[in-house]
């Protein structure tokens, strides 16, 4: 019988538990692309399935891990083929559907990014979901208008793993970098990133005015709650702001006049459906806007059997930049 290791999820009396384990091939769920996985990354919501202080896990037992790099093994989708070097992130996969976090994966066809092949497997796991949401982000900036001529733009949660990508790429576009971090001690990192200037998060963590002084034209937030209700009253005339995280809370105190007098608009970024033809924009943008040197200096390496150990540490805000993971 073929097992694999994996860190399995499974429900407990109180809450869940995560440990690494030997799971068996024959229950891995339908799919038709097998994928061996060789590289996978530690996100924010890695960290809540993990320690399961958030119900992102769906199903039990469940193999964590929101996304992975690997070689197709075998295929019965049109596109792809054993040998092919492939991308997944979100889908549910570590929510719904056995994840990333283990040598092999089964998946469906439809939801594979051919990697780039300027990108390596461990880079794309290095950009990980929070740095192709990163891109999302600057995209979705990009599309409202919203260049390095229009003024500067701020990022939030800055040291984090969204944060960091998110500074790196629109420093390399020639933007203004406005970086907000609640880590003093990190400013040095992120003007290495290209942040024009770092300010301190508590100038965006109070309740929020309806309307403050206008200071960016754009904004990648990862952090939500008053961060963003901040973000949006200091956005300038017809700005907007590109919203994909709640570090600090789902709540939104915020009021219509950002949107009503300023013409401001907020954006939506949501990684985990995102159609396949945007995945494909974001990953080649990556290849191009996300300069190798930074990517590294962003970049922390741990093994598989050390996800479960520093999964919290995600949530406590103690991650700088990006995971990736070694899993074969
Ligand atoms: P990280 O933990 O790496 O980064 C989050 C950063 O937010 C921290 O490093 C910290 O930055 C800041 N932060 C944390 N807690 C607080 C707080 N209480 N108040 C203010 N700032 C805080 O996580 P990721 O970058 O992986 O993910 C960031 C967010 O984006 C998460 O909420 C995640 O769920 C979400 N996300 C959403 C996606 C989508 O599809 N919409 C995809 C990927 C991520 P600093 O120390 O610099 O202040």
């Amino acid at each position: 019988m073929a097992t694999f290791k994996a860190i399995r999820i499974d429900k407990a009396e109180n809450g869940t538990t995560a440990a690494l384990v030997q799971f068996d091939e024959a229950d891995l769920m339908e799919g038709d692309v097998t994928v061996r996985v060789e590289w996978s990354t530690l996100n924010y919501k890695d960290g809540l399935a993990v320690t399961g202080k958030a119900p992102v896990v769906r199903r039990f037992p469940m193999i964590a891990g929101i996304d992975f790099a690997g070689t197709v093994e075998q295929s019965s989708h049109p596109r792809w083929k054993a040998g092919d070097r492939v991308i997944c992130n979100g889908w549910g996969l570590g929510e719904t559907h056995l994840g990333a976090y283990a040598e092999k994966a089964r998946v469906k066809g439809d939801w594979l990014v051919r990697l780039p092949d300027n990108i390596s497997a461990r880079s794309a796991m290095a950009i990980g979901t929070a740095g192709y949401t990163a891109m999302l982000a600057v995209l979705a900036l990009e599309q409202h208008g919203v260049t390095p001529a229009s003024g500067p733009v701020a990022v939030t949660g800055a040291a984090g793993g969204v944060g960091s990508v998110a500074t790196a790429i629109l420093a390399k576009l020639g933007y203004h970098v406005i970086a907000s971090t609640g880590r003093a001690s990190e400013t040095e990192y992120l003007k290495g990133l290209g942040a024009a200037e770092v300010i301190d998060r508590n100038e965006l963590s109070g309740p929020a005015k309806p309307l403050a002084r206008e200071r960016w034209a754009g904004a990648v937030d990862s952090v939500g709650s008053t961060t963003l209700a901040n973000l949006l009253s200091m956005t300038k005339y017809r700005g907007a702001v590109a919203a994909c995280g709640l570090a600090a809370g789902m709540d939104l105190p915020t009021s219509v006049a950002p949107f009503i007098l300023r013409g401001v608009c907020l954006l939506g970024i949501d990684s985990v459906m995102c159609p396949l033809n945007l995945r494909e924009v974001a990953w080649k943008r990556l290849g191009s806007d996300l300069e190798s040197e930074k990517l590294a200096e962003i970049t922390n390496e741990i093994g598989l059997d050390e996800v479960v150990g520093i999964a919290g540490k995600i949530l406590a805000g103690q991650v700088r930049g990006r995971i990736v993971v070694k899993i074969s």
